[in-house]
């Protein structure tokens, strides 16, 4: 499968892993938009937001776990951190695999962009 991001899972890629489970794998984004910048993405291939199904719940649930024990072991938790999923072309998403992205180390501003 043509995808950036199993690509990364298959180690076709080597991605600067920051955490990796059965289930899951993180590593930080290329182009970092906070002094912290970790994408989080199923090991499972899921397209967009809009193709997550039933059987999915527990992974998407393991997604913002992870962000939240990664804040936590950073040292950000406390401070506060933003976490952003985009789905398909108004939300920017760019790569198409289901990815969460946690950003932490700066005060972020609302609404986004
Ligand atoms: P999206 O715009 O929400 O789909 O986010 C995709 C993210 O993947 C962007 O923040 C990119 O900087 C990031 N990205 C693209 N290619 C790579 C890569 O090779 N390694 C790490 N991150 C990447």
């Amino acid at each position: 499968m043509d995808c950036l991001f199993c690509k990364m899972v298959n180690r076709d890629i080597e991605p600067d892993i920051v955490y990796e489970d059965d289930h899951v794998l993180a590593f930080n984004d290329i182009n970092p938009q906070a002094p912290t910048h970790i994408l989080i993405i199923p090991k499972k291939h899921i397209a967009t937001l809009n193709d997550i199904e039933e059987g999915d719940l527990a992974l998407v649930g393991r997604l913002q776990y992870t962000a939240a024990r990664l804040a936590r072991d950073l040292g950000f938790a406390e401070d506060g951190y933003r976490v952003v999923m985009n789905c398909n072309d108004h939300g920017g998403q760019s790569v198409y695999h289901v990815h969460m992205h946690l950003m932490g180390g700066r005060r972020f501003t609302w609404p986004a962009g």
